[in-house]
């Protein structure tokens, strides 16, 4: 039987993070000193690393996230049956969904890391990769494209959420739930059903990504960011609306305004469920905003509506293409609506 190939690619992040003389960390550990970290017990597959970047997350870029993609996609060429990336946990639900709209489902890749550091006690990076590299090396993960691995569990890009800042359970799919867990360091498999299939048009090292401004809507707040984004440079709006995607009356024709010229998508700051359609008609309701030509971001939030407008913008030159576009990942969530 032939080896699998696969490749650990290293971006930093507290899994890579020892102390310095202050006694705060850094990254310092490079993909191959993670890898030693951990005792494998298989000798049915090939294991290569690379320092991809050396970061703490909160840095990394969207034009990293399209070259990693491209680097992804170089490996797999090269016959890489699987990927595990591992990088800091902060960004790690919007790498994952970035790689997921560039790859699909290529070859199982899996976004891993840790919430307690090496010098820590009870470090859990090791069984977090280790649980990683049994899944990309499983048949459960043939068709799931990308997903990130931790704690035993395994979560969808698309779904994938930090909801702790420091606790070892930290990530959870929201709604849905995982799509498998790591029993016994064996990979189970829930559904492939919440694993969405899109990929958009290949983007290269020249292509970058577009400028999309995330607002916030809070209790009191004028819409003035809104009104200068295009002043300021951005290509497109996501709003991450109150609730079930609401906004102050003010706001409305600012938006519309807005929605004349740039995309804009509605989306909802709450953690879990979709924005509305058609349940509130107030002004500044999800109706009434979806009127004036707004797009939902349906149960995708908004820091990963974000990143689906920044790739699609930099791909899409005509309007009604562009908004297609959106529209097909936005509803592709594996969610579908029964009679
Ligand atoms: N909590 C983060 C981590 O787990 C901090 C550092 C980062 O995101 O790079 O990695």
């Amino acid at each position: 039987m032939n080896k699998q190939v696969i490749w650990l690619l290293g971006l930093g992040g507290t899994v890579s993070m020892t102390s310095d003389a202050n006694a705060s960390v850094r990254p310092t550990l490079g993909a191959q000193q993670i890898i030693d970290g951990i005792s494998l017990s298989s000798d049915e597959i090939d294991l290569f690393a690379e320092d991809f970047l050396k970061l703490p997350s909160a840095s990394l870029s969207l034009n990293d996230v399209i070259s990693l993609a491209k680097r992804i996609d170089d490996l797999a060429d090269e016959g890489a049956s699987g990927i595990v990336v591992t990088q800091g946990t902060d960004t790690l639900e919007e790498v994952a969904f970035g790689l997921s709209l560039l790859l699909g489902q290529r070859i199982p890749v899996a976004l891993s890391g840790a919430m307690r550091n090496p010098s820590q006690l009870g470090a859990d990076g090791p069984a977090n990769i280790a649980a990683a590299l049994k899944w990309v090396t499983s048949s459960a993960a043939a068709n799931t494209g990308v997903t990130v691995v931790m704690d035993d569990e395994v979560h969808a890009a698309r779904h994938v959420q930090k909801m702790h800042t420091h606790r070892i359970r930290s990530f959870a799919s929201p709604g849905p739930g995982p799509i498998g867990a790591i029993v016994e360091g064996t990979p189970h498999m829930w559904t492939t059903e919440k694993t969405a299939s899109y990929r958009l048009p290949s983007l290269n090292d020249d292509v970058h990504a577009a400028p999309v401004l995330i607002v916030q809507v809070a209790l009191g707040d004028t819409p003035v960011l809104l009104e200068n984004a295009e002043a300021l440079g951005y290509r497109g709006i996501v709003i991450n609306g109150m609730g079930a995607g609401h906004v102050p009356s003010e706001w409305v024709p600012v938006i519309e305004r807005v929605a004349a010229r740039l995309p804009v998508i509605l989306a909802s700051r709450i953690h879990e469920g979709p924005v509305l359609s058609s349940t509130y008609g107030f002004s500044g309701s999800e109706k009434d905003l979806l009127e004036r030509g707004v797009i939902s971001a349906q149960d995708l939030n908004g820091l990963k509506a974000r990143i689906l407008l920044s790739f699609a913008l930099a791909t899409h030159d005509d309007k009604d293409d562009l908004r297609s576009t959106l529209q097909n990942v936005i509803s592709s969530s594996g969610r579908s609506q029964v009679d």
